[in-house]
């Protein structure tokens, strides 16, 4: 019997992050108070963009990019099958088609060709959006896909869940990080307490435009403004009008003193993933296990370690017999029973369903201890060698 339980994520919470929460609580403001404000620009500043709007979570992010974008009813939006089911969502909210396109073989995001070639095979102004990933926090080369988004039209939802503080080298040699604006109209990110920042939950937009910002903005809070260069009537101070259907995706002011806390860290969490990384490439080097490909203009965030073998099942359950929680990301989303309904069907995507058939993710976490990874590579070895 061993002791251990490894899960595959796991939030870090200091005492400087309760010490930042209980200021909050013990303050005039739970929500619509500072914090909020405050975390907006730190986040700008962490991801290099001109605007951040905090919201409620990363899926509530999603859907206004989606609404500020004006995606609806004859909308058609491509993403990736290899994510979590929000990305595509989103444009389901908004009554609008998903379309996917399949992933690339070797980083499992979003194939850049495969993106192409649908957008070909259709009339122009057929498509309005893609929702490329950052999958498992490797940066998609979105310098590709703003190329392609301009020549059909498209406009582009950055989904960097998993990336914050990730970039690519782009082709001018310059370094892009992941939601900075340089290429999406829209970015988003999850406070969820699995990815980099933990907030409970939580989630952040970022954009370089005033417009979207100020769309965004409103849609967070019921579609009400106060701004009084906006209003059509004005009774008195305590005027407000509802202008457009929008919804109550604020996040709490103490759930942002725990981001802003948490975003402190961030640079060091990465540190630490990337070390995590190198020890289990190195680990799974001479081994039958797949271990990610980095091309060599991406700084990856590591939100993921995902490896391929052949007897995916047979591992996770050996993993989870020692106390290794592993887990598997995704399940194609296409294949899921309401997109099945919807039309998709196995078979469509072929290379992203071969990955799902082997793809395992490994704890990944900054405080994964040195004995835990050293416990996860023996039994991960274990049972490849046996088998
Ligand atoms: C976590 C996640 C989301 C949704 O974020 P929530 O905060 O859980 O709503 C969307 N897309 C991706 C890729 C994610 O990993």
């Amino acid at each position: 019997m061993s002791s251990f339980h490894i899960p595959y994520g796991r939030q870090n919470i200091t005492d400087e992050d309760i010490k930042a929460v209980n200021e909050v609580l013990q303050g005039d403001f739970l929500t619509q108070g500072p914090k909020i404000a405050e975390l907006e620009k730190a986040f700008a500043a962490y991801t290099g963009s001109r605007y951040a709007v905090a919201v409620s979570n990363g899926t509530a992010a999603l859907h206004l990019c989606a609404m500020a974008l004006d995606y609806n009813e004859s909308s058609r939006v491509i993403t990736s099958p290899i994510t979590f089911a929000a990305s595509a969502n989103c444009v389901r909210y908004c009554g609008g088609e998903v379309w996917f396109a399949d992933i690339d073989p070797d980083t499992y995001t979003l194939s850049v060709e495969a993106t192409r070639h649908l957008l070909a095979s259709k009339p122009a102004g057929f498509f309005s959006g893609i929702i490329p990933v950052d999958f498992a926090g490797l940066p998609v080369d979105l310098e590709a896909f703003r190329k392609l988004a301009d020549e059909y039209g498209c406009s582009i939802i950055e989904d960097a869940c998993h990336a914050p503080g990730g970039s690519f080298i782009n082709s001018a040699g310059k370094s892009v990080s992941c939601g900075n604006g340089d290429y999406a109209e829209l970015a988003i990110f999850s406070f969820h307490p699995v990815k980099h920042i933990a907030a409970g939950e939580g989630g952040m937009i970022t954009t370089n435009d005033e417009s979207l910002y100020r769309k965004l903005l409103v849609l967070r809070t019921h579609g009400i403004t106060k701004d009084e260069n906006l209003l059509i009537d004005n009774h008195g101070g305590w005027y407000y009008e509802m202008q457009e259907l929008g919804y109550n995706y604020r996040i709490t002011d103490f759930q942002a003193a725990l981001a802003l806390s948490q975003l402190d860290r961030a640079d060091e969490g990465i540190r630490r993933r990337r070390e995590i990384a190198a020890r289990y490439d190195e680990a799974f080097k001479n081994s039958n296990i797949v271990t990610p490909y980095v091309p060599e203009t991406a700084h990856h965030a590591w939100h993921l370690y995902v490896i391929q073998v052949a007897d995916r099942k047979g591992l996770y359950d050996h993993l989870r017999s020692k106390g290794i929680f592993a887990q598997v990301h995704y399940i194609p989303v296409h294949t899921m029973p309401y997109y099945r309904n919807l039309g998709y069907k196995k078979g469509d995507y072929p290379i992203a369903e071969a990955y799902y058939e082997r793809c395992l993710s490994l704890p990944m976490f900054p405080t994964l201890t040195t004995e835990e990874q050293g416990f996860v590579i023996q039994e991960v070895l274990a049972f490849q060698n046996a088998g």
